[in-house]
């Protein structure tokens, strides 16, 4: 493969094998002079994933010698080894979102059989051909699962064989999604001292902002509640509402249950729902009033933890999670303010915490 490609695409298997054959060490990566350049850029596209997300602007560097290809392929795995020595949920996952949304612009200028193999490489049956994509039907609800407007709906798709046909904007679409996924799932990377000395201004300068984001994020009101007392699914959830993530329904059903459980009106619930783009403002009312039980006979109850982890929804928990009798994100929410006071809480909290 064209190195360049692998430079634009380094989550490909292929840029491994690239890497591995100039016989870099993790040391030489760490520590070189040569290798500044990368580091650096392994900073910045961490930088650039926090601070915009979804939004980050591509900024194609230039790829016209080997030095510059090298320096971007080895950008990738310096970024993923940064966000591995925070091991932040919520750095994870903006990472991973920027990283998809990067591969999928880049796509758009790849020929079909290219855009086909990148998909093989991720488990997705994708054909091309005449114009358009062909999804098997599988792959389709396996990565658009997240994503609930009505024109991803199974059966509002034009399914052929078994097969979902796509145009190429949606096709990338739906590869964004998984691009997204492999990256989240492989992070965070075990890491060891030498890379956590060698990463520990960086590692500062990230959590400083970081910690800004989360503090700034935590000032949104949020009416009579405290978020410092939400557990870390919850919390999760919220911020990726608030930062135009998608989040998938059984997450906005959590965080629906939740926030009407600890005594958000519906209307202040509609507010922190409310600028999701893709979201309807009619269909998110009708949602919030159906699941709290204001219109219908059912006042929804929160799923407990166990429900949460076969969702996919808990990030692992941190020390409180994990005290005896913890079994409910509410139970965490009412037991936070003495759990705070006692001196358990003096340990630091697992990753995902607020
Ligand atoms: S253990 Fe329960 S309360 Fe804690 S993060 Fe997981 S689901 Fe939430």
């Amino acid at each position: 493969m064209d190195p360049r490609r692998l430079a634009r695409f380094p989550f490909l298997k292929e840029a491994s094998g690239f890497l591995r054959d100039r016989g870099i060490t993790l040391s030489d990566l760490l520590q070189e002079a040569a290798y500044r350049r990368a580091r650096a850029r392994g900073l910045d596209r961490v930088l650039v994933a926090l601070e915009k997300g979804d939004r980050a602007p591509l900024e194609e560097p230039p790829l016209r010698t080997d030095a510059e290809v090298l320096t971007e392929v080895l950008a990738y795995p310096v970024a993923r080894m940064l966000v591995s020595t925070i091991a932040d949920p919520y750095l994870i996952r903006r990472y991973a979102l920027t990283e998809a949304v990067w591969a999928q612009m880049r796509l758009s200028i790849e020929d079909a059989p290219f855009v086909a193999s990148l998909a093989g490489e991720l488990g997705l049956d994708l054909l091309g051909g005449n114009g358009g994509f062909q999804i098997h039907f599988t792959d389709f609800l396996k990565h658009t699962n997240s994503m609930r407007e009505k024109e991803w709906k199974l059966n509002n798709q034009v399914v052929d064989g078994g097969r979902v046909r796509l145009s190429r904007e949606r096709a990338l679409r739906v590869l964004r999604n998984a691009v997204q996924g492999k990256i989240e799932s492989e992070l965070p990377l075990p890491v060891n001292d030498e890379v956590l000395e060698a990463f520990r201004r960086d590692t500062q300068q990230v959590k400083t902002i970081l910690a800004s984001r989360k503090e700034r994020f935590k000032a949104e009101e949020l009416g009579k509640v405290s978020i410092t007392r939400f557990p870390p699914c919850m919390y999760n959830l919220l911020a990726s509402i608030q930062n135009h993530e998608n989040v998938p329904h059984s997450g906005r059903f959590a965080i629906v249950t939740f926030l009407h459980h600890i005594g958000l009106s519906n209307e202040e619930i509609f507010k922190v729902f409310g600028d999701v783009p893709d979201f309807a403002a009619d269909v998110t009312r009708y949602q919030i009033e159906h699941i709290t039980g204001a219109i219908g006979a059912t006042e929804y109850s929160t799923p407990e933890c166990a429900t949460m982890k076969s969702y996919g929804l808990c990030p692992g928990g941190d020390l409180l999670c994990h005290q005896p009798g913890m079994k409910h994100p509410l139970t965490y929410y009412r037991r936070k303010p003495r759990w705070i006071m006692s001196s358990a809480a003096t340990s630091r909290p697992l990753a995902g915490s607020p």
